[in-house]
């Protein structure tokens, strides 16, 4: 009875484990599942690495007050950087493609992330991103190039062609990365070599 009881509770911890993984992007219920068997089978200290990783996470992680970027010091170590290019700012949807665009090591300038796209399907309007955060980044300021890095699809196009048009009356070039990315493409797959065309043939919008 006592083995009954135990099985039984720890199957409810595994299928509780398994449940908290199928919410995570790309993890289906089988994956789930195998994942949460694994961790029962590994060592106590390996869990504790992982829970403790989570919670740090989320303890330390935060956005950057000027770009939106995540980081755990405001500002964020490329807007606290003076070796950057300070006249350029490269809006993308996701703290990823930053990292995605950072391992090219084409671009110095600074970054502005939305945190989203505009998609009237999905009811993300111009106010659910970080829109006006950059707008306002933007007026008085010395930029002079604004790159419009959202994704290719069509809320990444509807996007940048909304960017651009409030960006333009601001007396600030406007480019957009170059075709050289196939639509529908995420920016955070791409690969270096794409990413680096696109920078390099961005054209004005
Ligand atoms: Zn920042």
């Amino acid at each position: 009875m006592a083995d009954k009881q135990f099985n039984e509770d720890s199957a409810d911890a595994i299928s509780h484990l398994a449940g908290e993984f199928n919410k995570l992007p790309g993890i289906g219920p089988k994956s789930a599942q195998r994942i949460a068997f694994f961790l029962m089978r590994s060592s106590e200290e390996q869990g504790r690495q992982l829970a403790e990783a989570i919670l740090s996470l989320k303890e330390k992680v935060k956005l950057c007050s000027i770009c939106f970027n995540v980081t755990e010091t405001d500002p964020c170590r490329i807007c606290a950087s003076v070796q950057r290019d300070n006249s350029r700012i490269c809006i993308v949807e996701q703290p990823q493609d930053i990292i995605a665009i950072e391992h090219t090591g084409i671009y110095t300038g600074l970054y502005h992330v939305l945190h989203g796209a505009i998609s009237p399907t999905e009811g993300i309007g111009t106010d659910s991103i970080r829109i006006k955060e950059v707008i306002s980044r933007l007026t008085d300021s010395d930029v002079q190039e604004v790159i419009l890095a959202t994704n290719t699809n069509l809320e990444g196009e509807q996007t940048a062609m909304y960017l651009g048009k409030l960006i333009q009356p601001l007396g600030i070039s406007v480019t957009r990365l170059a075709r050289g990315l196939p639509f529908g493409t995420e920016l955070e797959y791409a690969d270096d070599v794409t990413l680096s065309r696109a920078f390099e043939g961005r054209q004005t919008f």
